[in-house]
């Protein structure tokens, strides 16, 4: 008898009618013997409405309102989920993140888990119920909602089947895998049957939004499986795990892109020690994320200085460089929100040498100009124009070999629409 944490995402819970058929999906788990606990998301596009709704009231509003509002959207679907596992004759009980126990940090709209008290659900599944828990939302030590950002019901999902000791935690999603670039972009991307937590990190952090970065890092820290598969078929999906020799070690395992970031360039910074310390503290001090950093060779004395961010923290970032520009004497700064960045990801880079050659030939190929550039040991990202980012994904697809031989209907990834 296994103890399974499942989670499914907005697609998966996107109608009632889909509810019923994760109700069904459930009740069928449970009676093949498994102990089965299902974390749920918002239905559909239900989060992005109360983000816009939230932009009709108030241009700024304040994060401790935002979680409170966007918490709605799963607890909507924690109780019709447990409707219907009930009107189909079974025992189900909902309950919300600070019911069982998530326990936050302060940071409104990104919160991280600090503890999970998991007695309930616990107590729950011995009565023999369904367990139904509602993503992305846990509350702090003194009881304000918060909410663990975007994708966050996979966190949830991946501290519940810590906190449980659960045997597997199952992501349930409209792509039946981790594939080796987003197959909305690469027709011929392929799914892979297992990868590393550690190229998995890489992945979730350049944009593969099919596992949040947090989840991979909690399940990373906790040794928890990670099962990526698709809640429209049965297919068999993607094994995230810690790597070991057992595991198929290809060069590169995928291609990313992200196009959430902007870039800020800071111009006529003076060129002196110290300069770099207060640009990034200010930016720091104002909560402001930073991914690529680059700077200009100096020239006459100063010099710019250029960093991209996400595109959700940009108004605190404008700011904030205002205050720096004031603080330093540049001479303004700028922002380009027409950015995107794509990345290569591999275990197999630290041992190969010339991957970065080859990527920055294959998109030279494809007419790409490279805007920056950074690396860690087993990634490469490029910031390029947004505009040529589903080109190049393609380009460095093809030109390391990743293309699936076999592009057919049926071959072709499940993205929703397969039933
Ligand atoms: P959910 O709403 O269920 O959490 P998401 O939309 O967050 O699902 O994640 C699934 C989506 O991730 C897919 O529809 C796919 O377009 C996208 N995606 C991006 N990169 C990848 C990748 N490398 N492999 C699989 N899916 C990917
Ligand atoms: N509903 C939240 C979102 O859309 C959390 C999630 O789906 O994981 O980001
Ligand atoms: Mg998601």
């Amino acid at each position: 008898m296994a103890l399974v944490v499942t989670k499914f995402g907005g697609t998966s819970v996107g109608s009632t009618e889909r509810i019923m058929y994760v109700a069904r999906h459930l009740i069928a788990r449970q009676q093949c013997g498994d102990r089965v606990v299902a974390v749920v998301s918002a239905m559909g596009d239900v989060t992005d409405e109360l983000v816009a709704k939230a932009g009709e009231v108030c241009p700024e509003p304040p994060e401790r309102e935002m979680d409170m509002l966007l918490a709605t959207g799963e607890q909507v679907t924690i109780a019709l989920l447990a409707m219907a596992i009930h009107s189909l004759g079974h025992r189900a009980i909902s309950f919300t993140g600070s019911q069982v126990g998530i326990v936050t940090d302060a940071g409104h709209t990104k919160a991280k888990i600090r503890e999970v008290r998991a007695e309930r659900v616990r107590e729950a599944l011995e009565q023999g119920r369904i367990v139904i828990v509602a993503g992305f939302q846990g509350m702090t030590v003194d009881g304000s909602i918060t909410t663990l950002g975007r994708g966050g019901s996979d966190t949830t999902a991946v501290a519940i089947a810590a906190g449980v000791g659960a045997d597997v935690c199952e992501i349930y999603s409209d792509v039946d895998g981790v594939y080796t670039a987003d197959p909305r972009v690469v027709p011929a991307a392929r799914k892979l049957d297992e990868i590393s937590y550690e190229e998995m990190l890489e992945m979730a952090a350049t944009g593969a939004r099919v596992l949040q970065l947090r989840a991979v890092e909690f399940a990373r820290n906790h040794g928890v499986t990670l099962h990526c598969r698709s809640s429209f078929n049965d297919s068999p999906g993607t094994i995230v795990r810690e790597g070991d020799e057992t595991m198929e070690q290809a060069i590169i395992s995928g291609v990313t892109h992200d196009t959430s970031e902007a870039k800020v360039t800071i111009r006529d910074v003076p060129d002196r020690p110290g300069v770099a310390a207060v640009v990034f503290g200010m930016l720091a001090d104002a909560n402001v994320n930073v991914d690529m950093i680059i700077q200009n060779v100096s020239e006459s004395g100063t010099t710019d200085i250029s960093f991209t961010t996400p595109k959700e923290d940009l108004v605190r970032a404008r700011r904030a460089t205002d205050a720096v520009v004031a603080e330093l004497g540049a001479r303004t700064w700028t922002v380009d929100e027409s950015v995107a960045k794509v990345s290569l990801v591999g275990a197999g880079m630290k041992t190969h040498p010339g991957v970065a050659a080859q990527m920055f030939k294959a998109l030279a190929g494809a007419g790409v100009n490279l805007d920056m550039i950074s690396t860690s040991s087993i990634r490469i990202s490029c910031v390029i124009s947004a505009s040529e980012v589903e080109r190049a994904v393609r380009a460095l697809h093809t030109s390391f070999g990743l293309d699936s031989d076999e592009i057919s209907a049926e071959s072709s990834p499940a993205c929703g629409e397969v039933n």
